[in-house]
């Protein structure tokens, strides 16, 4: 999606450890008008009128998805990351391990959330080495849903997350997928 690459080339900042900053118009500060276009690409690339949920993760996911649900009329469902007291009941649980905070955590969410008539799509902001899609679809399998596939803002081309996925026979569309970024020149690099 050319202008979601334009906006990283122009506004994204490469850290050490292969982590790209976006923290202007995604991560922190958050460019509505650039969400709503890319609701409206996960609706094309995803015309399936099948289905029924968006699940994703907190706290970055959120946004993306709740925009992206509209163009779905669907709710959003998003896997916690912390027990909440607020979350009684049964609940299924999926180990995550974090690129960024280099950290292991469980995530969770309600049964009542994801049942087996779900038809679920994933949206999420980055994927590198898949990890946190990869908990997202144990909690769907958990819950007996179906998986209709998995929406990414950015996918780092560079890391396995993509690669692993797409072997394993699952959808996957990314809105950018960056093929190589260099911290000392700052150039990034776009998948065609
Ligand atoms: P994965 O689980 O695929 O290794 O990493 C995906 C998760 O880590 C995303 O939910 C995202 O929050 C975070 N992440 C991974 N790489 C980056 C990055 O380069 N920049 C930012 N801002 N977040 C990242």
């Amino acid at each position: 999606m050319k202008l979601l690459e334009d906006r990283i080339r122009r506004d994204g900042t490469i850290k050490a450890g292969n982590v790209l900053k976006v923290d202007s118009f995604l991560n922190h500060q958050l460019d509505i008008v650039l969400y709503n276009e890319m609701g409206k690409e996960f609706r094309r690339l995803f015309p399936d009128g099948r289905i029924t949920k968006i699940l994703t993760i907190e706290a970055s996911g959120i946004g993306i998805a709740c925009i992206a649900a509209q163009y779905f009329g669907v709710p959003v469902v998003f896997a916690k990351k912390t027990q909440s007291l607020n979350l009684d009941g049964d609940v299924y649980t999926a180990r995550v391990e974090s690129f960024t905070h280099k950290k292991v955590y469980d995530i969770m969410v309600s049964a009542r959330y994801l049942t087996p008539d779900d038809h679920i799509l994933i949206i999420d902001d980055f994927l590198a080495n898949g990890c946190a899609v990869t908990g997202l679809i144990e909690l769907v399998q958990r819950a007996g849903a179906g998986l209709e596939g998995v929406g990414i803002a950015i996918e780092k081309g560079f890391q396995d997350g993509g690669r692993l996925l797409r072997s394993s026979g699952i959808r996957v569309e990314s809105l950018a997928v960056i093929e190589k970024m260099d911290a000392e020149t700052g150039v990034i690099t776009f998948r065609s």
